[in-house]
C-alpha cells in the first residue's frame, strides 16, 4: 500500500481511541489542500506502537489496556495520579518551576526571562507524557482540557519555520543550533514522543501537528548532513521521538532521519570546535566509536542509555543485524560489568572513559563499582529500564525484563519519597555523615529536594510510574507474554484482533503467589508467556490446579492451550531472603554482601539503629536468620528484614590502624527496601553490608 506524507493542518480524520474491537490497522483518508492522500494509519496505542514493526516478537500493549488493581504497582500509580502529577503541575505551571512559562514568554504572552536549563522544555514535556498515561486510565477530562490550552500556548511559542526550544527563542543573543550543549534536541525528542503519545491516548492532533512541523524542520536541516551540525544528536532522545513519529504517521523521512543520527555518531576528528564549547566531547558523549563498532558503554549514562533505546527503535523498523550485535554488546557490558545490585547505572559524578575522555555522570572502568560516590542519576537508571523494555520486545528474552522490573522497584523509585513529593537525583549504595563530608558528591543533595533545578528526573520517574500498567504485558505472535507481576486487569486483542480479558491477584513483590485469572478469550489455542525471574528458582506453575512441568527460572514459561473463561493460572515464586556478593573484581565490596528478597533491594540505615551508630560499624551475620515481615504502617506498607546484626565499638579515625580482634556486640534490627531510604529523617544508609561468616 502506498504510504504518503501527510499536511496534518488539514488532517481531518481522526481514528476512533475509545472502540477497542477496532483492528489495530486502517486506511484514514487525509484531505490535503491539492490532493487527497490515503496513508495507513495504525489504530494501535502502545506506549512504543511497535505493532507493525518488522523484528519485534512482543508486542505493545495498547495505553490503557491495563490497569493496576491492587497492591504494590497500584498504590504507586495511585500516588502518581493523585499526589505526584498534581504537586508536579503546580510546581512547572508557577513559578517555581517555569516550564510553562517559557513556552508564555516565548509565545509573547508573557513577559520575563526563560529560567531553567536548557532542557526544562523537554522535562515539561515529559509531565504532559505522564499526565496523558494518567488520562488513559482515569478518564479525567479536566485533564484533557488543560493539555488543549498548554499546546495552544506551545504552538504560539513554536517558530514559524517550526523551531521550537524556548530558551533559545527567548534570548536573542544565540542562533540556534549553534552549539549542541543546548540539548535542542533533547527537547525535540521529549516534544516528539509527548506529542505521539497525546494522539494515541485522546485522537487529537493539536499537539501532533507541532511536532510534526518540528520533526519537518529538523528533516529539512538535517539530512543534507551540513558539517556543522554532524555533531549534533548530544542527549539523544529524539531518535526515540522520530521513531515513535514514524510509527504515527508512516512517513519513512523521520526513520530516516532517526537512523542518520545513528550513522553521523563518530564519523569525525573529534577536537572542539564551534558547537562544542563548554561540555566534554569523545567518549562523554558516545562519539569517539560508531555505534555499530562500540564494545563499551561509556560516557553520561543518560545519553547513553536514551541513545542504545533509540538504536533498539531503529532496529525494531530496520531489522539492521549490525545494530542488534552491538546492542546485545552493549547491554551485556551495561549490566554484566557496570550496573550497581539495585540496577542503577552512571557509576561517577566525574572520571574518564577507559579510552581516557572526561566524563561526567557516567559509565567508567568494568567493575568499579564506588558505593558512596555512586552517581546513579535517576534518569539514568530509568534509561536502564526503558533500553531494557526495548531489549525485551525485540529478543522475547526475559533477562530484559528481569532487568527493567530490577530498575523499578529499587533504583528508579528510591528517586522519590513515599509521600511523591521530594526528588532524589542521584542514588548511591551508601551515605555516611561526618568528616568525610561525601553529601556534596554523591547524593548531590543529603535529603530529597521538593523542586530540582534541573528537573530532568522527577517528571520521568512520575511518567515511568505513570505508564507502567503498558509495560506489564505484551502481544506475543498468537498470545500474551506477563513481564510485570501485581494486581491489575487486562483487557485487550490479541494480535489476530480477538479480544481478551484477564485478572492478576498479587500482592507481588511482598509475596511470590501470583494468580491469573482468564474472564475471556478466543476458543482457539493461544499461549500465555509468564516471566520466570532468574532469581525465581524452584518456582511452581499450575493451570485449574494441575502442575506445569519444566519451568526454568530466567525465561519465560510457556502455556499454550484452549483457554476458557475461569481458567485460572497460579504461579509461586519462593520469596527467600538471600545474600548476593559482587564479582570478586569489584573490590569496593569485597567481603560485603546486600540482601535481596524477590526483586527488592534492602538497605540498613541509621533510624534502625542505636542512636550514634556509624552504618561502617554495622556487619551482618552469615548464619543469623533473615526473617521477612510485612508492615502495613512502615513506608508505605513494606516487607521488612528482621535480623541480628552486629555492632562493632572500637573503630579508630586514623587512616590507618592497628587491628587485633575487633569489640563486636549484637543488636536486633531491621533492614528497609533501598527505595524507601531517607524517608524517615536524615541519616546513614549502606546497601551493602560487611558479612561475618560463622
Ligand atoms: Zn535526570
Amino acid at each position: 500500500m502506498k504510504k504518503l506524507a501527510v499536511v496534518f493542518s488539514s488532517f481531518i480524520v481522526v481514528v476512533g481511541c475509545t472502540d477497542k474491537s477496532k483492528s489495530t490497522v486502517e486506511e484514514v483518508k487525509i484531505e490535503n489542500k491539492n490532493t487527497e492522500i490515503v496513508m495507513i494509519k495504525d489504530n494501535a496505542r502502545g506506549i512504543i506502537n511497535n505493532t507493525n514493526s518488522p523484528h519485534v516478537k512482543l508486542k505493545s500493549i495498547d495505553i490503557g489496556d491495563c490497569q493496576w488493581t491492587e497492591g504494590f504497582w497500584a498504590d504507586k500509580w495511585r500516588t502518581a495520579e493523585k499526589v505526584m502529577l498534581p504537586y508536579m503541575g503546580t510546581l512547572l505551571k508557577g513559578d517555581t518551576g517555569h516550564g510553562y512559562n517559557n513556552f508564555k514568554i516565548a509565545a509573547g504572552l508573557k513577559e520575563g526571562e526563560h529560567k531553567g536549563f536548557w532542557w526544562h522544555d523537554g522535562d515539561f514535556y515529559k509531565w504532559m507524557e505522564a499526565s496523558m498515561y494518567i488520562y488513559a486510565v482515569n478518564k479525567d477530562e479536566k485533564i484533557v482540557e488543560e493539555m488543549d490550552e498548554i499546546i495552544e500556548v506551545i504552538g504560539k511559542a513554536q517558530q514559524a519555520d517550526g523551531y521550537l526550544s524556548t530558551p533559545i527563542i527567548i534570548r536573542d543573543d544565540i542562533e540556534p543550533f549553534s552549539n549542541r550543549k543546548y540539548h535542542e534536541l533533547y527537547n525535540s525528542g521529549h516534544l516528539m514522543t509527548s506529542a505521539c503519545i497525546h494522539h494515541r491516548v485522546t485522537g487529537k492532533n493539536n499537539f501532533l501537528e507541532i511536532a510534526i512541523k518540528h520533526a519537518d524542520y529538523l528533516y529539512k536541516l538535517f539530512s543534507p548532513k551540513p558539517d556543522h551540525l554532524k555533531r549534533f544528536g548530544f542527549n539523544q532522545t529524539q531518535i526515540m521521538g522520530l521513531v515513535e513519529l514514524y510509527r504515527t504517521t508512516q512517513d519513512k523521512k523521520y526513520l530516516e532521519l532517526a537512523e542518520q543520527f545513528i550513522n553521523m555518531r563518530g564519523t569525525y576528528k573529534i577536537e572542539d570546535d564551534d558547537t562544542t564549547v563548554g561540555y566534554p566531547i569523545g567518549d562523554m558523549v558516545q562519539e569517539r566509536v560508531p555505534f555499530r563498532e562500540e564494545t563499551e558503554a561509556v560516557g553520561h549514562a543518560v545519553l547513553a542509555l536514551y541513545y542504545y533505546a533509540g538504536a533498539a527503535d531503529v532496529y525494531a523498523e530496520t531489522g539492521e543485524k549490525a545494530l542488534i550485535e552491538s546492542l546485545d554488546r552493549l547491554w551485556e557490558n551495561v549490566t554484566d560489568k557496570k550496573m550497581y545490585v539495585t540496577g542503577a547505572v552512571g557509576q561517577t559524578h566525574y572520571g574518564r572513559s577507559s579510552r581516557l575522555d572526561k566524563i561526567e555522570e557516567g559509565f567508567i572502568d568494568e567493575y568499579m563499582m564506588p558505593n558512596m560516590t555512586a552517581y546513579n542519576e535517576t534518569c539514568a537508571n530509568i534509561c536502564n529500564s526503558m533500553f531494557n523494555y526495548r531489549m525485551l520486545t525485540l529478543s522475547g528474552d526475559s533477562n530484559h525484563g528481569d532487568i527493567m522490573e530490577l530498575v523499578l522497584h529499587n533504583s528508579g523509585l528510591s528517586g522519590i519519597s513515599i509521600e511523591g513529593k521530594d526528588y532524589y537525583y542521584s542514588n548511591p549504595l551508601r551515605k555516611i555523615d561526618g568528616a568525610l563530608d561525601y553529601d556534596n558528591m554523591n547524593v548531590e543533595f543529603a535529603e530529597r529536594q521538593p523542586y530540582l533545578e534541573c528537573f530532568c528526573c522527577p517528571p520521568n520517574l512520575v511518567r515511568t510510574i505513570a505508564k507502567s500498567p503498558g509495560w506489564a504485558y505484551s502481544k506475543s505472535q498468537n498470545g500474551i507474554a506477563v513481564n510485570l507481576y501485581g494486581g491489575n486487569k487486562l483487557e485487550t486483542t490479541l494480535l489476530d484482533g480477538t479480544r481478551i480479558k484477564l485478572t492478576q491477584q498479587s500482592n507481588y513483590p511482598w509475596d511470590g503467589a501470583v494468580k491469573i485469572t482468564i474472564d475471556e478469550s478466543k476458543s482457539d489455542p493461544f499461549e500465555m508467556l509468564l516471566r520466570i525471574p532468574a532469581w525465581a528458582k524452584g518456582s511452581k506453575l499450575s493451570v485449574n490446579g494441575k502442575a506445569i512441568e519444566a519451568v526454568t527460572p530466567g525465561s519465560f514459561a510457556k502455556i499454550e492451550r484452549n483457554w476458557v473463561a475461569g481458567d485460572v493460572i497460579s504461579l509461586d515464586m519462593p520469596m527467600e531472603v538471600k545474600f548476593i556478593e559482587g564479582h570478586p573484581r569489584i573490590e569496593e565490596i569485597r567481603n560485603q554482601v546486600a540482601i535481596k528478597r524477590g526483586p527488592v533491594v534492602y538497605c540498613m540505615e541509621s533510624a534502625d539503629l542505636p542512636k550514634g551508630t556509624k552504618i561502617t560499624d554495622v556487619y551482618v551475620s552469615g548464619s543469623n536468620d533473615l526473617k521477612p515481615e510485612y508492615h502495613q504502617d512502615v513506608l508505605g506498607g513494606v516487607t521488612t528484614i528482621k535480623t541480628d546484626i552486629m555492632i562493632r565499638k572500637d573503630m579508630l579515625d586514623g587512616m590507618y590502624n592497628e587491628v587485633s580482634k575487633p569489640k563486636m556486640v549484637s543488636y536486633t534490627t531491621s533492614l528497609v527496601p533501598y527505595f524507601t531510604w531517607s524517608n524517615r529523617g536524615q541519616g546513614e544508609m549502606s546497601v551493602f553490608l560487611p558479612v561475618i561468616w560463622n
